[in-house]
């Protein structure tokens, strides 16, 4: 089996390195199939694509969308998409629009709490498909916190004063935009959303009812227990299950790139039904 992982970042979203810099890391690291999952975005695709073609790599092409769901943001893993679609295209540009808008209204608020400077600006330095994380990294920069971590906690979590909620879309309008670009859809790192046991059902019922297949079993910021109640929800609501380490870069994540621990039993993998080239190394180790 080819180690697979299905949920990762460049920096044409919230990620440091560069999509051909992610493919090169990825398989170096034992890596043999990769989504490149950016934030509402999917212009990291063609430079990966073009790396992956370099090495003996297998490139699925994804993207991580922002949801709503009732009050909450969901997010939204699209693989096998076809990234010229153009109702996937045309919904990432709406939430491209509110990135930018709640952008502006992060740096005035920052602004507005005392730390002058101006922090849109900043941010755009630090990627592209501008999220918190981008804001977090211009207040490290500036002295205002020594970690990301600390700067999500002082300034970018709701209740702080960098804090804006996004405009997202809501979650069926996202799940049709995935199933227009003949994509499937899978809920990303399920159990961060802390959803009490109830509500999580219930969320798993309207994914399922909105067009939804997949969820994140194995997840970077997954236990190996929550991995293990995760894969019986999955199979209670028929979903398929997904791996995927959510790396941003070197640093950034719990986890280093490299081979995810295996799904547990009974789970049917998201990849069942993939057509995928042997890899050569697989080939040869399975000979
Ligand atoms: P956004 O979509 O702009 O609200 O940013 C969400 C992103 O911020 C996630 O995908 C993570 O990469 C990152 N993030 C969220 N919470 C934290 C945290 N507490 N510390 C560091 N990064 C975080
Ligand atoms: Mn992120
Ligand atoms: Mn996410
Ligand atoms: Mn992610």
């Amino acid at each position: 089996m080819p180690e697979f992982d299905l949920h990762t970042h460049s920096n044409v979203s919230d990620g440091t390195l560069t999509p051909t810099e992610l493919m090169q890391q990825a398989f170096q690291a034992g890596i043999q199939v990769i989504a490149l999952t950016d934030h509402d975005t999917t212009d990291g695709i063609c430079s990966a694509q073009r790396a992956a073609d370099r090495l003996d790599l297998r490139l699925i092409p994804g993207v991580e969308i922002s949801a709503h769901w009732r009050d909450r943001t969901l997010h939204i893993v699209g693989l096998q998409i076809a990234v010229d679609h153009p109702a996937l295209q045309q919904g990432l540009a709406r939430l491209a629009s509110a990135r930018t808008e709640r952008a502006q209204q992060i740096s005035q608020q920052l602004q507005a709490a005392g730390l002058t400077g101006d922090w849109y600006a900043v941010a755009q330095q630090f990627g592209q498909s501008i999220g918190r994380p981008h804001f977090a990294r211009a207040l490290v920069a500036a002295g205002h916190a020594a970690t990301v971590p600390e700067a999500f906690r002082r300034f970018l979590k709701p209740g702080k004063p960098g804090y804006a909620a996004g405009t997202w879309a809501p979650l069926a309008d996202v799940i049709d935009w995935i199933r227009a670009a003949g994509g499937q859809a899978v809920l990303a790192h399920p159990a961060r959303y802390r959803l009490p046991q109830r509500r999580l059902r219930q969320l798993l019922a309207a994914f399922v009812q909105a067009g939804g297949v997949g969820m994140e079993v194995v997840a970077g910021s997954h236990s190996a227990e929550e991995s293990r109640t995760l894969a019986r929800l999955a199979c209670d609501y028929h979903l398929l299950a997904s791996v995927g380490s959510d790396y941003h870069g070197p640093g950034l994540s719990a986890r280093s790139l490299g081979p995810l621990p295996a799904l547990p039993p009974g789970c049917t993998p998201i990849w069942q039904d993939w057509s995928l080239p042997v890899p050569d190394a697989v080939a040869h180790a399975s000979a």
